[in-house]
């Protein structure tokens, strides 16, 4: 399996890290996990065509997220050396069909052309949840703690290599399960200190984690500007995991 980090950023431009987007590749099928704004165009930079795509999982609702999926839909539709003629199944969060079923509302055939379909699968927000993802890949799910029905994100291939995707989250004790012996856990590390909101982790919120799951590897991602890239991996190697801060275009395999 390949996982391969599309974006490592935030919802800030940055000319060096996209916002979230990450690919999972395995059995010759490409699958999407969150895609924020330009994913398309950074997955094209990394030698992907979008319009091949064999399906999308999304975290949660947040543009910095999610914000490629029309452009996406959009391209899929086009292009006439490889217009697309089957489905696109999208795994995410109970109310997606909502958002999904909104953004039709506004965009119409422009993504939800005839000759194929967007199909959505929802997954619980109330405990665990999985799916088979084309190409062999197992999804497994737990709630994570933010909102707009954000999910921690588990992909095992058939030898037993495990990426842990923590989404946005707070502390969350479901994610330093859903890691537990992961191969690389990459998580998000989005402020410095407390967060008011409780909805993302500070380095030491991280380090906790990683200390009750010890994973083999950690990949720091979405570093908002007030997190120093550092420090935060100081404190979570004080815990003794290997722990990096990812590049956009890096690989995991395994
Ligand atoms: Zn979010
Ligand atoms: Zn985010």
């Amino acid at each position: 399996m390949r996982f391969t980090l599309v974006g490592t950023g935030t919802t800030i431009p940055d000319a060096a890290r996209g916002p979230a987007g990450f690919l999972v590749e395995h059995g010759g099928a490409s699958v999407l996990v969150d895609g924020g704004t330009g994913t398309i165009g950074r997955l094209a930079a990394l030698g992907v065509d979008a319009r091949t795509l064999d399906g999308g999982v999304y975290s949660h609702r947040h543009v910095d997220h999610c914000g490629d999926l029309v452009p996406l839909l959009f391209t899929m539709r086009v292009g006439a050396d490889r217009p697309r003629h089957r489905d696109y199944p999208i795994w995410a969060g109970t109310g997606f069909q909502d958002f999904f079923d909104g953004l039709v509302g506004v965009y119409g055939k422009w993504i939800q052309p005839e000759g194929w379909k967007v199909r959505i699968s929802e997954l619980t927000l109330e405990g665990a949840d999985g799916a088979d993802l084309p190409g062999g890949v197992r999804l497994d799910t737990l709630p994570a703690v933010h909102s707009a029905g954000a999910l921690h994100l588990s992909f095992t291939a058939p030898n037993g290599f495990r990426v842990v995707f923590s989404g946005d989250t707070g502390p969350s004790e479901a994610l330093a399960r859903l890691a537990a012996g992961a191969d690389v856990l990459v998580t998000e590390c989005a402020v410095a200190g407390a967060d008011p909101w409780n909805s993302h982790l500070n380095p030491h919120d991280v380090a906790a984690i990683v200390a009750a799951a010890r994973p083999k590897r950690v990949v720091l991602t979405h570093l908002y500007p007030s997190v120093d890239p550092e420090l935060a991996l100081a404190v979570v190697r004080a815990t003794g995991v290997p722990t990096e801060r990812g590049l956009d275009g890096q690989v995991l395999e395994g």
